[in-house]
C-alpha cells in the first residue's frame, strides 16, 4: 500500500511492535527450552517451562498491584489468548456462576465498551439476562452515579473498561470498584488493554475483581493475554474452556510458553518505564494536536481533553472523505492511522462516537491516532505536514 519511503505508525492502539528486549526473553523458549509446563515433574524441559511460566506470572501479578499482606498473589493470574478471550471468560464466568447458583441476573455495562465485552453481553441478553447499559458524557465517560443508580439486588456483574480503545478516555475506575465493593454478590470487572501501559492501575486499591490485559496492546506478543481473576471470585469462575484442567482447572490447553514469557517481560518493562513512556507520547500528542488546531480551521477534538491516554488523539475532519484520507492520502505517504475503531471488523459507524454525541458528520470524519514510544518529533512533524495538506486538499475540492 505504501508508496513512500516513510513509515510513521500511528495506530498503536490496534497493535504495538514486539520489543526487542521481548523478543529476546522468548527466543529459547521456542527452540531451546520447549518443554511442556505440565511435563514439570518428568523431565528439565519441562520444569524449566513451568517456572518460566510461574516467574511471568508474579511479573502481571505485581504489576497490576495483585497483592495480600505485601505478598503478591501470582495465582489470581489466568493466562489466556488474548484480552478477547479473558472478556468472554471474564462476563461468562461470573453470568454462568450467578445462573448455577441462583443469584440474580443483572447486568450492568457502558455504551462505549470494546466489541469483546459488548458481544458476550448481548449474548448474554439473548439467554435471558438484564442488561443495563449506562451512558456516558460528551467526552465518553462512565458517571459513577449512573452505575450506582443502575444496580438492583439483582445485579452481579459490572464490566466498565479502564480507558477507551477509540477516544482514549479514562474512566473513574476506583469510584466505580468503591460503589461494586458495597454489595454482596456483585463483581467488577475492567478491561484495561489500552491502559495499562500508561495509567497506574492497582487491583485492590481500585476494588478491581477481574481485569482483562493482552500482550500485543503493550509492546509483547499477539495472541497472549491474562485475566486477573481476585481469589475469591477465582474459585467461582466457570471455565469457557474445558480439558486437561490447566491454570487450575480455569483454562484448558496448553500453556504458550513463550508468549506468557514475553507477556510477563512486557508487563514489567511497561511499568518500569511508565513515566517516561507517558511523557515522551504525551509530549508529541500534543504536538500533533498543536499543529492540526494551529493550521486546520475546522478540526475538533473527540474524547476527554484531559482525562485521555496520552498517546490518544481522536479527532474529526468535518466534510472530509476520511476513508479516502486515511486508507489512499495518507496511507500513500506512509502515514498509518486509522478510522474509528481497527478492531470492529465491518465498516460501520463508531457505537463510542454515536454515544457521545448526534452529529453524524463529525462521527463519519473521525481519525484515530495511536501514538508509540519509539516516535519521534520529526515523524510527528511529517505527519502532521502530509495530513494538513491532505485535508486542506480535499477540503478545496468539496468548497
Ligand atoms: C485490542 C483490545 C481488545 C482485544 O484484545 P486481543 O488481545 O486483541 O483479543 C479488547 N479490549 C480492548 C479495549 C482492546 O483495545
Amino acid at each position: 500500500m505504501t508508496t513512500s519511503d516513510h513509515e510513521i505508525y500511528l495506530d498503536h492502539h490496534a497493535t504495538t511492535p514486539v520489543d526487542d528486549r521481548v523478543v529476546a526473553e522468548m527466543q529459547q523458549y521456542f527452540t531451546e527450552e520447549y518443554g511442556n509446563p505440565a511435563s514439570k515433574d518428568n523431565h528439565a524441559f519441562g520444569h524449566t517451562a513451568h517456572a518460566e511460566m510461574e516467574t511471568a506470572r508474579e511479573q502481571v501479578a505485581k504489576a497490576i498491584g495483585a497483592r495480600t499482606g505485601g505478598e503478591v498473589v501470582a495465582k489470581s493470574i489466568i493466562f489466556t489468548s488474548g484480552a478477547t478471550e479473558s472478556d468472554n471468560f471474564a462476563i461468562r464466568g461470573i453470568a454462568d456462576y450467578a445462573r448455577e447458583e441462583g443469584l440474580g441476573s443483572h447486568l450492568i455495562t457502558s455504551e462505549i465498551e470494546h466489541e469483546a465485552v459488548l458481544e458476550p453481553y448481548k449474548q448474554l441478553e439473548q439467554e435471558g439476562f438484564d442488561v443495563t447499559r449506562v451512558p456516558v458524557d460528551e467526552y465518553g465517560q462512565v458517571d459513577p452515579a449512573d452505575v450506582a443508580d443502575a444496580i438492583r439486588d439483582e445485579t452481579v456483574l459490572i464490566s466498565i473498561m479502564a480507558a477507551n480503545n477509540e477516544i482514549g478516555t479514562i474512566n473513574p475506575l476506583e469510584e466505580i470498584g468503591n460503589i461494586a465493593a458495597d454489595h454482596d454478590d456483585l463483581w467488577f470487572h475492567t478491561d484495561a488493554v489500552q491502559a495499562i501501559g500508561y495509567v497506574d492501575i492497582d487491583v485492590n486499591e481500585m476494588g478491581i475483581d477481574l481485569m482483562s490485559i493482552s500482550g500485543h496492546k503493550i509492546y509483547g506478543p499477539k495472541g497472549i493475554g491474562a485475566l486477573y481473576a481476585d481469589l475469591s471470585v477465582k474459585t467461582k469462575l466457570k471455565p469457557l474452556l474445558v480439558g486437561g484442567g490447566h491454570e487450575s482447572g480455569k483454562r484448558s490447553g496448553t500453556p504458550n510458553v513463550p508468549g506468557i514469557v514475553g507477556l510477563g517481560k512486557a508487563i514489567e518493562l511497561a511499568v518500569q518505564h511508565r513515566e517516561e513512556r507517558v511523557s515522551h507520547v504525551r509530549e508529541l500528542r500534543d504536538h500533533l494536536w498543536q499543529r492540526l488546531s494551529d493550521e486546520l480551521e475546522t478540526v475538533s477534538l473527540n474524547g476527554h481533553p484531559e482525562e485521555r491516554l496520552p498517546n490518544n488523539l481522536n479527532v474529526s475532519f468535518p466534510n472530509v472523505d476520511v476513508r479516502e484520507l486515511v486508507r489512499m492520502s495518507l496511507s500513500n505517504q506512509g502515514v498509518m492511522a486509522a478510522l474509528g475503531s481497527a478492531c470492529a471488523s465491518g465498516d460501520g459507524t463508531s457505537h463510542v462516537l454515536e454515544a457521545i454525541t448526534d452529529d453524524q458528520d463529525r462521527i463519519e470524519s473521525a481519525v484515530r491516532f495511536g501514538l508509540g514510544k519509539d516516535l519521534t518529533k520529526e515523524e510527528i512533524d511529517y505527519a502532521a505536514d502530509v495530513i494538513i495538506e491532505e485535508v486542506n486538499l480535499t477540503e478545496s475540492i468539496f468548497g
